[in-house]
């Protein structure tokens, strides 16, 4: 089963037609590089792809659930929130960016999102935590701060 799946996705900014028909398919643990020149609409699609876009047409699922699909006359439903907020809390936009809280810990900035969102436990988060920032050569890192 496909982790994310697009299909025929249409976005345009008034009369800025930006992505005319986009389709594509990521598997669990497939890598996908989505290369262009700058202005072509790589952003707009992860945009649109992780529902900060209200797409136009076409269809956006991911683990085999439908989250936007077309009405009957061929432009896209815009999903209830709540529907976006179940697909935002397992899939989402790493920004280039270093987007970091920076008030939190290293840890605490890795822990949050899983603990506040996902509900999961504090100590099995915190393990896992470390496990990543170690695996990212960041051991020993855990209690700094993004500004440090
Ligand atoms: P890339 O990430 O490939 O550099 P973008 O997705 O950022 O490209 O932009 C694609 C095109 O859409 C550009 O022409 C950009 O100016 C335009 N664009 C992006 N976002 C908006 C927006 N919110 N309103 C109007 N035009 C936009
Ligand atoms: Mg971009």
């Amino acid at each position: 089963m496909k982790l994310l799946e697009i299909e025929n996705l249409k976005k345009s900014f008034e009369d800025l037609d930006v992505l005319h028909d986009i389709s594509l398919g990521v598997e669990e643990g497939e890598v996908v590089a989505i290369i262009g020149p700058s202005g072509s609409g790589k952003s707009t699609l992860l945009r649109c792809a992780t529902f900060l876009e209200q797409i136009d047409s076409g269809s956006i699922a991911y683990g085999g659930k439908v989250y936007v699909e077309n009405d009957t006359a061929g432009n896209a439903k815009k999903p209830e929130r709540a529907k976006i907020l179940e697909a935002q809390s397992n899939f989402g936009l790493v920004f280039q960016d270093f987007n970091l809280f920076p008030h939190f810990s290293v840890l605490k900035n890795v822990m949050d999102a899983p603990v506040k969102n996902q509900k999961r436990p504090k100590q099995e988060v915190e393990k896992e935590a470390r496990a990543l920032l170690a695996k990212m050569g960041l051991e020993g890192k855990e209690d700094a701060y993004p500004c440090e």
